[in-house]
């Protein structure tokens, strides 16, 4: 247990939210049913935090929140692998040195299935440790002590390396609806020359089930592969679950969400985004 858990919310099965929805049974537990923190409805980054000194825990827990990240905590190395096979994350910011597993096997682990890029704390000075941490997977490295806005600007920076679409590419079309990749928001066009735009409000889960689409433009996207990468390893039968969130999705986006257009189904294979 650790001294920011209990303050989240969110991290952990005793603080799971219940099925947003109950025309959905068997919906999984993942499934975030918060409100979007900022009025505009930018889907935030959901960091998992992994630190065993309760002080630097509740210290980063309360910075990252301020910033509207979504954070999942846990103080060791076992917690914070069924952390974030329960609750995939964006981004990993991980101390190395942990109570049970050594940080370098909990990365060595989540880069089996996740490719969530992972920052390592650590206050080891050898440069061995950085370098074994580098090889097995991390992304980055901060040495403590570190200032927290060189762990937040790092922070920062992995997001943005780990988002962009292929070739660059920042925005996507569905229909009427703008995807802005890099500001994490879809705008819905307003048709004629006076109508105003409008934010459509998509969940974190609707949003990276379509982000991972869009990623791919043209491309099957196997439901396993969709099934992994947001509920974790394991949830490859459930593809119920996709089912329901790309019904939503095309009500959401499609201008005819009985024919989608743009948001294909592959009958037995995946999803396909055509743009
Ligand atoms: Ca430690």
């Amino acid at each position: 247990m650790t001294v920011a858990r209990g303050r989240t919310g969110t991290s952990g099965p005793a603080a799971r939210p219940p099925a947003p929805d109950p025309s959905a049974p068997d919906l999984p537990a993942p499934v975030p049913v918060r409100k979007q923190p900022s009025s505009a409805g930018p889907v935030t980054a959901r960091v998992l935090l992994v630190e065993d000194e309760p002080g630097l825990l509740r210290a980063l827990f309360i910075n990252l929140r301020a910033r509207h990240y979504d954070v999942s905590t846990a103080s060791t190395g076992r917690e914070a692998l069924a952390t974030a096979a329960n609750r995939p994350p964006d981004a990993v910011i991980l101390d190395l040195g942990l109570p049970d597993i050594d940080g370098t096997e909990v990365i060595v682990e989540l880069r089996r299935w996740s490719r969530a890029p992972i920052i390592v704390l650590s206050g080891r000075a050898s440069p061995g440790d950085k370098i074994g941490a580098l090889d097995v997977g991390a992304d980055d490295y901060v040495t403590k002590p570190f200032s927290m806005a060189e762990l937040l600007a790092r922070l920062r920076a992995v997001l943005r390396r780990d988002d962009p679409g292929p070739a660059g590419v920042t925005e996507a079309a569905v229909g009427h609806c703008v995807i802005d990749l890099v500001a994490h928001t879809v705008t819905r066009r307003g048709e004629g020359t006076a109508a105003a735009e409008e934010v459509v409000r998509l969940t974190p889960t609707e949003w990276r089930i379509l982000e991972s689409l869009v990623h791919h433009p043209g491309q099957l996207v196997s439901s396993r592969q969709l099934l992994t990468e947001i509920w974790g390893p394991g949830h490859e039968p459930r593809t119920n679950y996709l089912r329901f969130h790309m019904a939503k999705l095309r009500r959401k986006l499609e201008d005819d969400p009985a024919r989608p257009r743009y948001l294909l189904t592959e009958p037995g294979m995946g999803y396909r985004y055509r743009p």
